[in-house]
């Protein structure tokens, strides 16, 4: 730590540049020196992070570059030595927690946020802990967050750290010892918005935004100073309260497109919860925004209208948040197709043209290729199965909706679904190859709409009727999990951009992976929900080698150099949206999430893994058959999001099933009375009556029962009902 702080580059930029040239000179040289010693900490800045070619061994900002390729130059690792890639360290996060973070890599030292918006500063060469930062959530705001308490990580600028907090803050923290400089609250707190993007910071400004429009908010994008925290400006994705002024002129724009209903109320939704790119040259700042909230457009806005920035790529000034070419991927969304999906900014050679372009694969299925400096749409390609729309009018710039696509009357399904055939993960891209590597989808899902729909504050409000983890509730495992293997697959494409074509693919055992990395060794990097780093060759797909993580990886691995070392890192946690709703075939549950480290010719073991779950202790035979009807209702409504679709948890919430005999007794003073409110688990008074939770425990104890004795049936009797379902489903995927 002493020769990091040694050097402290916030030193010359107080004395200014006029009349020091010589010492600036002498720093300059210092910082090279530094740099390649990967010893000095200095300053990050634009100029820096645009010339991030140069210094291939840092990780300077979320993708590395502000184009967002993820791609590393570094060529030490290749195809032909990557087999003796080895895990060269690790660090415990000791959670259990879904971790998504992009780590970075500074002047030898990784900065990388674990569940709950903590943040480790680590010596990259090994793994030892510099500082750690807890923000101190309150743990009761978890219950606001739809997808797990993740964090994709940190932002840099000169000698500052900023990260997003679960609980909606925005904290500068000093890069060298984790102290705070300053916190601002960007939200506001009476209602669920959380924060788990990684800001970027361009120009000196932080760029954050918030997510929560399942349960209802109003999205926005916002600025701020790096070196105060005062908010330079904000962009709202959708229109507010008509009986007041608009915001701005997109606003105004936005405003027309949105007809009758109360949006306001539940707040519209348009979150901007994940991606951002920015190009230096352009001086375009892009961002993706979500669903609506609710996700129907027939509650939310009946008259019907596009509802813009819903679902849109939009492009702005950074200095000053004005609005200048949007792109909507899902006009008028009513199906959860966000397009908060990651962006990438290339320059590729179509039609002889070299044209300087945005790539996004949103969740809706289409693969986007969008002039970036205008917003005109280039080409629009299926890149896995849609029935939704049939194809997207290149003149129009608008997909041609199906028959499938409308749930206003009659429930459908729907692909993809509403998990989308690509979500948060990073995709990557190739300088080498021209290829773009997506950690793709292939799903179906019911939609439908509630027609007496009713806005309740903080809660679930998604408008669906049924369909949703509500009916799918009293389904048995097996079933459930017959349908999890037959109809939601994951795969890794590649992908032509220029082309719009699929090159090759690997299938994956379940459907939720992790993000992925390219590296100009001819390789790209992706780990697998079930519990692998693999490496394959970035122009074939051919799997080259692959290692043990102890659990489920969702993160994007990242690539960096230290004293002349290569090495992959990747934050290996199983989590976020899909595992905590739906987990029935993973085999990998509950284990300690970690920052795993290697690098060619290492050999460090992870230590042995969490023994499998036991039997639960059987309870006693509760419930009518109403009642259990009702509690598995009500379990869908208000607890299946968290705890899993038939109280199977994917081991990051507590498994129900397996609720101890104490809990069992005081089941309605945690449900209903909030016992357990600064663990996390909120009290329901303001949605369920004590009978309502007794209802719910009668469900959950059926559950228990069932599958103590599903657990005691003969291995063969278990294998054949497994064998029924998934032929069930086989059949069932045909007329879908
Ligand atoms: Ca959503």
């Amino acid at each position: 730590m002493s020769a990091m702080q040694s050097f402290s580059a916030s030193s010359w930029l107080d004395h200014g540049w006029a009349g020091h040239a010589k010492a600036l000179l002498t720093i300059s040289l210092c910082l090279c020196t530094g740099l390649m010693q990967g010893q000095s900490s200095a300053a990050v800045d634009e100029a820096r992070i645009i010339a991030a070619d140069s210094d291939p061994g840092s990780w300077l900002t979320h993708a590395r570059t502000y184009g967002e390729e993820r791609y590393s130059p570094l060529a030490e690792i290749d195809t032909d030595n990557v087999s003796q890639l080895g895990l060269a360290w690790y660090f415990d996060t000791n959670t259990i927690r879904g971790l998504e973070a992009s780590p970075l890599l500074i002047d030898g030292v990784i900065y990388t946020t674990a569940a709950w918006s903590h943040v480790y500063a680590l010596d990259a060469r090994t793994g030892s802990l510099i500082w750690h930062f807890d923000p101190q959530v309150p743990k009761a705001w978890g219950a606001k967050a739809c997808c797990d308490v993740v964090n994709r990580g940190v932002a840099a600028w000169g000698e500052r750290l900023f990260i997003g907090t679960i609980d909606g803050r925005l904290i500068a923290l000093d890069r060298d010892s984790g102290v705070v400089i300053w916190e601002k609250l960007t939200i506001d707190p009476e209602r669920p918005y959380t924060i788990t993007g990684a800001p970027r910071v361009i120009k000196g400004k932080v760029m954050i935004g918030n997510g929560g429009a399942e349960y209802g908010v109003r999205g926005y994008l916002s600025a701020y100073a790096v070196e105060d925290g005062a908010l330079l400006w904000r962009f709202f994705t959708v229109p507010g309260d008509p009986s007041k002024p608009f915001e701005s002129e997109a606003m105004q724009m936005a405003a027309v497109t949105w007809h009758g209903g109360r949006w306001w109320e539940v707040g519209g939704g348009g979150t901007v919860w994940d991606s951002m790119a920015y190009d230096p040259d352009l001086d375009l700042l892009y961002f993706g925004v979500g669903n609506g909230s609710p996700w129907n457009r027939t509650i939310r806005s009946p008259g019907g209208g596009d509802n813009l920035f819903l679902s849109s790529i939009v492009a702005v000034r950074p200095d000053t948040g004005e609005y200048v070419w949007h792109y909507q991927t899902t006009p008028g969304d009513s199906w959860d197709f966000t397009a908060t999906q990651h962006i990438i900014l290339v320059d590729l050679q179509i039609d002889g043209r070299k044209r300087k372009v945005l790539l996004q694969a949103p969740k809706n299925g289409f693969f986007y290729v969008i002039d970036r400096s205008s917003g005109e749409l280039l080409s629009a390609e299926k890149y896995t199965r849609v029935n939704w729309a049939s194809h997207v009018d290149l003149k129009s710039g608008r997909p041609v909706e199906t028959e499938q696509a409308d749930h206003s009357q009659t429930s459908r399904m729907t692909q993809p679904m509403q998990i989308g055939g690509h979500n948060w993960q990073p995709m990557a891209f190739s300088k080498d190859t021209g290829l773009v590597y997506i950690p793709s989808m292939e799903n179906t899902g019911n939609f439908s709409t509630a027609l007496n729909f009713e806005y309740l504050p903080g809660h679930w409000n998604t408008g669906q009727a049924s369909g949703d983890a509500e009916s799918t509730a009293t389904l048995s495992p097996a079933l459930l999990a017959a349908l999890e293997k037959t109809l939601m697959l994951g795969r890794l494409i590649a992908w032509h951009p220029v082309e719009q074509r699929e090159v090759w693919r690997v299938e994956h055992s379940g459907m939720w992976n992790g993000g992925v990395l390219t590296t100009a060794g001819n390789l790209v990097f992706q780990g697998t929900g079930d519990g692998r780093l693999v490496a394959y060759r970035a122009d074939s797909g051919e799997m080259l080698w692959e290692s043990a993580t102890g659990t489920g990886v969702i993160a994007p691995p990242i690539s960096y150099q230290v004293d002349g070392d290569q090495y992959i890192a990747v934050m290996a946690g199983w989590g976020g949206a899909l595992p905590l709703v739906l987990n029935q075939t993973s085999s990998i549950r509950g284990r300690n999430g970690r920052l795993l480290v290697y690098k060619l010719g290492a050999r460090k073991q992870l230590p042995e893994s969490a023994p499998p779950f036991a039997l639960p202790i059987a309870p006693e035979r509760r419930g009518t058959p109403e009642s259990i009807a009702l509690g598995g209702a009500l379990y869908g409504l208000h607890c299946a999001r968290c705890h899993g679709i038939g109280a199977v948890s994917g081991g990051i919430l507590s498994d129900l099933r397996y609720m101890q005999p104490q809990t069992r007794e005081l089941f309605n003073e945690i449900v209903v009375g909030g016992l357990l409110n600064d663990k996390g688990m909120i009290g329901f008074a303001d949605v369920l009556s004590e009978t309502d939770a007794t209802a719910i425990q009668d469900y959950l104890s059926d559950l228990s029962l069932a599958l103590v004795e599903y657990e005691s049936s003969p291995g063969w009797w278990r294998a054949m009902q497994a064998w029924f379902y998934e032929q069930a489903a086989l059949v069932a995927s045909l007329f879908l």
